[in-house]
């Protein structure tokens, strides 16, 4: 372990507030097994300091709205030439949508998170039209993403309603590498609704992806989202090559990458969920979270083709780790 390294770790801990050589050193620096190691024992460290062990589950339901980007995001399923890749994009009816929200909070989950596809001229009819729906049937905490489709008034409603957590995904800081992988896509669009969010006073939840840009970038995207003080949740998404996409012979970003910008951000937004976007899989879950991952993580899948209920497997397995499920999330 280097001396820069130690030195970078020691002032992250005493101060939240550090430079971009700081946050790249730890990154470039947790190269060894022992850096990697004390960086991701610190931002555990950190998570159950502030958060505690306590794992929050929640329900994720997708797609409400369809992607109409044109074109769709280089990376994305939306643009794969192959119909059953692009089937994964496909819109819930609303009839199903309302089930899947009985069924997540039959299951005991406190909030649900639901995603659609965006459009730049707006979605605020079919948001409203979605919203509706389900408050005739719960109060349920939502949490709603449809990338910059959704106009200030839009957001107003919305709070009105009862919704305060909106997504929009940062993905990167450059707008070049933004403009390269979305070209359908608005980078201003994406920063004026985070402003928009916190203006309104409404909590913000965004995404980083990690093989978008240089690893420079990832954490200057990182270290960009500090300006907003109502960041309830960050994640990192991990680029992996899709079948039939623009970028289906692009390598896919290293799942290492993502779980140190993982802990960076972690040490960054302390009082935040952190992840990895869709909680990275089932099978990197016990790693996530031993690199400082937290407080909540995805309990229930449900989209057109399935639904996935991961309650039972993930309260064994976050149990097995030293954590417990929170009560009301769980069956168990
Ligand atoms: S905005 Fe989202 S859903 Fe649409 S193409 Fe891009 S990544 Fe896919």
């Amino acid at each position: 372990m280097s001396l820069q390294f130690k030195e970078a770790l020691k002032e992250i801990k005493r101060e939240s507030s550090v430079d971009f050589n700081t946050a790249w050193t730890l990154f470039s620096g947790a190269k060894t097994w022992d850096s990697a190691i004390e960086l991701f024992s610190e931002a555990s460290r950190v998570r159950d300091e502030r958060l505690g062990n306590e794992i929050t589950l929640r329900g994720h339901i997708t797609m409400i709205t369809p992607c109409l980007l044109d074109p769709p995001c280089k990376y994305c399923s939306a643009s794969s030439s192959v119909p059953a890749i692009r089937a994964n994009r496909a819109v819930l009816r609303l009839k199903e949508l309302t089930e899947a929200v009985e069924y997540i909070e039959k299951r005991g989950m406190s909030y649900t998170i639901i995603t659609g596809g965006t459009i730049l001229k707006g979605f605020d009819a079919e948001v409203k039209s979605v919203v509706k729906a389900i408050r005739e049937i719960t109060d349920m905490d939502l949490w709603i993403n449809v990338g910059p489709s959704l106009s200030t008034e839009t957001l107003q409603w919305l709070k009105h309603m009862g919704v305060n957590n909106i997504g929009c995904s940062l993905e990167t800081i450059n707008s070049e590498a933004f403009k390269d992988a979305k070209p359908g896509d608005d980078f201003n669009r994406r920063i004026e609704l985070m402003e928009a969010i916190e203006r309104e006073g409404m909590k913000l939840w965004t995404v980083v992806m990690t093989g978008l840009g240089t690893n420079q970038d990832l954490i200057q995207s990182i270290l960009y989202l500090r300006r907003f003080r109502n960041v309830e949740s960050l994640r990192l998404s991990v680029f992996k090559p899709i079948a039939g996409t623009p970028w289906e012979q692009k390598q896919p970003a290293y799942m290492l990458d993502a779980f140190k910008a993982m802990a960076i951000a972690r040490l960054l937004f302390p009082d935040s969920e952190v992840g990895l976007a869709d909680g990275g899989g089932l099978d990197v879950l016990a790693h996530e979270l031993m690199a400082g991952a937290g407080n909540s993580l995805n309990g229930i899948l449900i989209n057109t083709k399935k639904k996935e209920d991961m309650v039972d497997y993930i309260t064994r397995m976050v149990t097995d780790l030293g954590f417990k499920v929170r009560p009301g999330s769980s069956s168990t």
